[in-house]
Parts: structure tokens; sequence; C-alpha cells
């Protein structure tokens, strides 16, 4: 490997959403005895669902496979509201680690919906936040893709609204925006795009050094919608050679010259490490910042309320005062951290040191 550089893109992975979760699944395994369940993977990275498992949370993709009374988390993805429902009538605790931005939308399509529009929701077929938040009004909802998908609608003879899955790329999303503003002028669409503002910062940062690189490595799962998306924002930035790579192993050998790094907001910043010790460069990494990335998302309500009994409880046999469990404790802690805590190195010789 000839690596000359490597240009570190931030802000890069894990968003405040999938901190959330984590930090929300990591509190139920130390609470609960496991096996303690999720409903879907809690976030599209293998590495992060691998520790879980090991730690005994068991995955499932029905919740009818959750035994009665167990405890039960449901993803950041954000889940169909019979989901939701049938989890909680199976009598066990359930956390719902929903990002706040993916219930917004679903609350965007109830809302229209419920108003008598026709909802045209720009997303990925079959991906899990899709298929939560389209659950919300499915007669009244319809999935487009691409700009052909706006124009081989039928017409459906009321308003229209156009709504997004949150970790769409920009390019993805403004041709479907124009196409659906020619077809239906009178389209309603929120003040803000729902694109969310992790993915929008992770693909502006990566612009400012994809261009100038010799290749880019995008860190990420192959399911994670967001990862995908940077390489799309790395290619037509211009770089001639884009990788997207679940982890070390699979960065190709013969790079060489400046590569430009980012990573999926899934992916655990110890792979970024490993990835770096990977390509070997030269000189130390140079950070590119763009955004100052200040997000934070306070941890469920029910675990909130899950966690004050908890501690109350603890302090009442040990007869101490409870601890304060505050905002800014919690959002002191990353979620890396707490990952590693709970079961050492994500990554083989990873140090958190970055
Ligand atoms: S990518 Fe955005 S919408 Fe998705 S979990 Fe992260 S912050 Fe939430």
């Amino acid at each position: 490997m000839g690596v000359d550089r490597v240009l570190l893109a931030e802000p890069r992975g894990f968003c405040a959403g999938v901190e959330m979760a984590i930090k929300a699944l990591a509190w139920m395994v130390r609470v609960f005895e496991p096996p303690v369940y999720c409903y879907h993977e809690i976030v599209h990275n293998q590495l992060v669902v691998d520790r879980f498992r090991r730690l005994g949370v068991v995955f499932v993709d029905e919740v009818a496979e959750v035994p009665p009374g167990a405890p039960l988390m449901l993803s950041a993805h954000g889940s169909a509201p019979e989901v939701v429902e049938a989890a909680r009538r199976g009598g066990g605790v359930v956390v719902n680690a929903v990002c706040p931005l993916v219930t917004k939308v679903h609350h965007e399509v109830k809302t229209r919906a419920g108003k008598g529009y026709t909802v045209l929701y720009v997303g990925h077929e079959g991906h899990e936040e899709a298929v939560g938040t389209m659950a919300e009004a499915p007669a009244a909802v319809r999935l487009v893709e691409t700009e052909d998908d706006v124009e081989d609608l039928a017409d459906p003879g009321t308003p229209v609204a156009l709504l997004a899955q949150t970790t769409l790329s920009h390019d993805e999303w403004s041709g479907v925006v124009d196409a659906a503003r020619r077809r239906f002028p009178d389209l309603w669409m929120p003040g803000r795009s729902d694109l969310c503002f992790a993915t929008t910062n992770r693909q502006t940062a990566l612009k400012a050094v994809a261009g100038t690189a010799d290749a880019v490595v995008v860190i990420g799962s192959e399911n994670s919608s967001n990862t995908v998306a940077l390489t799309k924002v790395a290619r037509a930035a211009g770089c001639p050679r884009v990788y997207r790579v679940d982890g070390p192993d699979e960065v190709p050998d013969d790079l060489s010259g400046t590569v430009a790094v980012t990573a999926g907001a899934s992916a655990p910043e110890e792979l970024v490490e490993a990835v770096i010790q990977r390509l070997a460069p030269r000189i130390p990494p140079e950070r590119v910042a763009v955004i100052d990335e200040e997000e934070y998302f306070p941890p469920p309500r029910e675990l909130r309320e899950l966690v004050r009994a908890v501690v109350a409880a603890a302090s009442l046999a040990v007869g101490a005062p409870p601890p304060p469990t505050t905002p800014a404790e919690d959002r002191a802690l990353s979620a890396s951290q707490v990952l590693h805590a709970l079961d050492g190195p994500l990554v083989d010789g990873a140090t958190m040191g970055l």
C-alpha cells in the first residue's frame, strides 16, 4: 500500500439517533437478564449487531417471536403503528428507540393523510424506515423512488404532499422534488425537507474531500441507506475510485496517493481507526471538518422512567441517595465508549484512540 495521506471527513460515523439507540439498548442489556429482544437490527451495522448478540440480545423480524413479558426494544428506524401496539400488548417492558426525526415524518404522514392528501413518499422499497413510515396511512401513501415513478402515477384526485425517507442523498431527493412540482403545482411539502441533518452533514463533509482524493473509502454496511448514499456522493464529486467497506479487511491493497475516509451514520469510530491502520498513510491523518455537529437526542422516555426506577430501587437497597443520571452525563458518554466498556474493543486491537 502506498498511501501518502488520509483525509478524514468530519462529521462522520454515529449520528445522534444511532448514539441514542445504542446507548438505550446497552442500558436494557445491563438492567435485564438475557435475553433482551430487539425488533429489527438496532442499527444497520453488523459489528454492532454482533456485539449485542454476544451480550444476549435476540433480534427478531416479528413481534410475535417475542415471548410474553420479555423486554423488547424497537429499533431506531421506526416501527409501524401495529407493531408498536402488538409490542405493548406483549406485557413486557417496551422501549421505542425510534429516532425523533423519523417520528416527525410518521407524524407528517398521518396528519396529511388525515387531511385528505395523497402522500408521495420518496424512499427505498423494503427499507425498514420506509416500511414503518408508510404503514401510518397505507391507503394514502404512494412510494416513489425516481422521477419516472412520479410521471407514471395515476391522477390521485386529491391534494398531494411530498415526504421522504430521512437518509436519502440530496441527489436522490432533488430530481424527484422537481418532477413532483412539475406534475402537481399545488404540492404540499414541509418547510424543511425530511432529509436529516446527519445525512446531509456527512454528505457535505465528504464532498469537501472527495473531489481531490485519489480514492474514497466509505465505511458502513451494504444495507445502510445513508452509507450507500455517501458512495453516490463521492462518485458524483468525481472521485475515480470509491469503495464501501464493512471493515479494514475489505480495503483494496493497491490504494495510493490521497485517500478520503468517511463512515455512515451507523458505523462505529473503532472501524475508522482500524481502516486508517490498514491504509498506513505516510503522515498522520488530516481531519477536514466542515460542520460542527451538536445535535443530541436524550434516551427514549420509557427508558428514562425505567432507569429512574432501577436507580431508586438500587439506592433504597443500599440506603444511599440515588446517583444523578442527568442528560449532561448521558451526553458526555459516547455510544462507542459504551460498547467498548460493555465487552471490550469491537475491532481487534482498537484503542478508541482517535
Ligand atoms: S440518520 Fe438521521 S434520521 Fe437516521 S437515526 Fe441518524 S439522526 Fe435519525
